[in-house]
């Protein structure tokens, strides 16, 4: 793989074009490349299986999944066989069609806690959605969070912790009401503690204790006890709150179905979306049928939607489940996934680079720090300047990762072994470059 100083004229072409009608010039700030010190997001032009070709003509192995959805990689011959088929029967008709009831089935089977669900258009309807239901059902209002965990941009979702083992929430987002966020109380991850002493301070106010059952917004983070979220489930139904499971990022990412499953653990209610659409957008969220019964126009609880169910959406994700179900193909993602971990600690210990790597089958972070990373304050407490500079060395040599400390490597079903050579190939080499800058 060639890595030379790239110019990149037609990145920064189209980049100054974009920030003159798009604010900022991306369409979602994670894609600035504000967190890693600035420069100029890369413009893609094209992608195909594991890799993208930007504007310039460069080709790059795809780490970032679109932030998840793309397990599959880009141009997945089934699914887009699936749309392009479906495109010929018209794309959208606000009715009812099968494509929705097939997939609402399918995603049934997987997740068979999902006694009844509903569709919606991305992750953050989606959890949004679970919080009103979860008001509407316990007639409480306070949401548990967990430091650091990223739910989407509703109101109540964009509040960070304030100090303190548990915290009332602060707004972390101007437009966020102080009532808004005086509802959210966040307690640090893997700390059944604060959890329980949160609970017992506000137990009889809190409708729901909303987790990501293993966290993929602060880096990579497992529960660090088999037994972990069934206590949180536990001491939570203990209080009379309902347990919501952020399965945005998790659902279908590390077996087929949800990351509850691998623990042999039932939430009351979850909030799917990414890999579910194939690519398309798509959120979903469903639970126990008492809960959903609450939902209109059979309930109180009100959500809707003029693209939910869409005919195209539905049948992109139908088409990703359906590879989703190859045998071995998690095994393989996680096989990947391991070989170049593995390879990179061992570069890493070469160049005197102090790292640490959590990884989950084919999904991972590297920290760059020696303690583990258990808890948001953890991944915080990270060299991010370190990162920075890995982050464009890798950039730089056609390696495509989040341009930010907290995010994962995605390694997709799409991947090979030759991406995973030149992967390593190209960490070598900046690990090399980082010790001359
Ligand atoms: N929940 C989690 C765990 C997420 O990672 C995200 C997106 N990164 C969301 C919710 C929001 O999803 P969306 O961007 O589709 O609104």
């Amino acid at each position: 793989m060639s890595h030379l100083t790239r110019e990149r004229a037609q990145t920064k072409f189209w980049f100054e074009r974009a920030t003159a009608s798009i604010l900022g010039g991306v369409n979602s700030p994670s894609r600035s490349f504000k967190s890693v010190g600035g420069g100029t997001p890369i413009v893609m032009q094209k992608g195909n299986g594991s890799r993208f070709i930007d504007v310039d003509g460069q080709e790059y192995i795809d780490y970032l999944a679109a932030y998840g959805p793309s397990i599959l990689g880009h141009a997945h011959p089934v699914v887009m066989d699936a749309i392009r088929k479906a495109t010929q029967d018209g794309i959208l008709y606000g009715t009812p069609c099968p494509a929705e009831v097939e997939f609402a089935e399918t995603l049934r089977q997987a997740i068979p806690d999902l006694e009844r669900l509903r569709f919606v258009n991305s992750g953050t309807e989606a959890v949004m959605t679970t919080i009103r239901v979860a008001r509407a059902v316990t007639g409480r209002n306070k949401i548990v969070k967990f430091a650091g965990c990223y739910h989407g941009h509703s109101d109540a979702m964009l509040v960070a912790a304030g100090s303190g083992p548990s915290s009332i929430g602060v707004p972390d987002s101007a437009g966020v009401t102080a009532n808004t966020a005086a509802e959210i109380i966040t307690v640090p991850f893997n700390d059944l503690s604060s959890l329980e002493k949160a609970l017992a301070c506000h137990g009889m106010e809190v409708a729901a204790v909303l987790v990501e059952p293993i966290v993929g917004n602060f880096g990579i983070v497992a529960p660090e006890s088999e037994n972990y979220l069934q206590k949180v489930i536990d001491i939570s139904h203990q209080h009379g709150a309902l347990v919501i499971f952020d399965e945005v990022i998790t659902g279908f990412r590390f077996h087929y179905g949800s990351a509850a499953q691998l623990y042999g653990v039932h939430a009351d209610l979850y909030a799917l979306g990414k890999i579910i659409g194939g690519g398309l957008p798509i959120g979903a969220y469903g639970g126990k049928l008492d809960i959903m019964n609450q939902v209109a126009p059979l309930g109180p609880a009100y959500q809707a939607g003029t693209m939910a169910g869409n005919p195209l959406s539905m049948k992109a994700g139908l088409a990703c489940l359906s590879v989703l179900k190859t045998p071995g193909i998690y095994e393989r993602m996680e096989d990947l996934a391991k070989r170049l971990t593995q390879g990179i600690l061992e570069l890493a210990h070469h160049y005197h680079e102090t790292i640490t790597i959590n990884r989950v089958g084919g999904a991972f972070t590297i920290f760059f720090g020696s303690q583990p990373v258990r808890q948001y304050a953890d991944a915080e407490a990270t060299d991010g300047v370190k990162f920075a500079q890995f982050f464009h060395e890798l950039i730089q040599r056609g390696i495509f990762i989040a341009p930010s400390k907290y995010e994962a490597w995605f390694v997709s079903a799409v991947h090979t072994e030759t991406d995973i050579e030149e992967t390593l190939q190209a960490v070598d080499e900046s690990f090399h470059a980082m010790q001359n800058t």
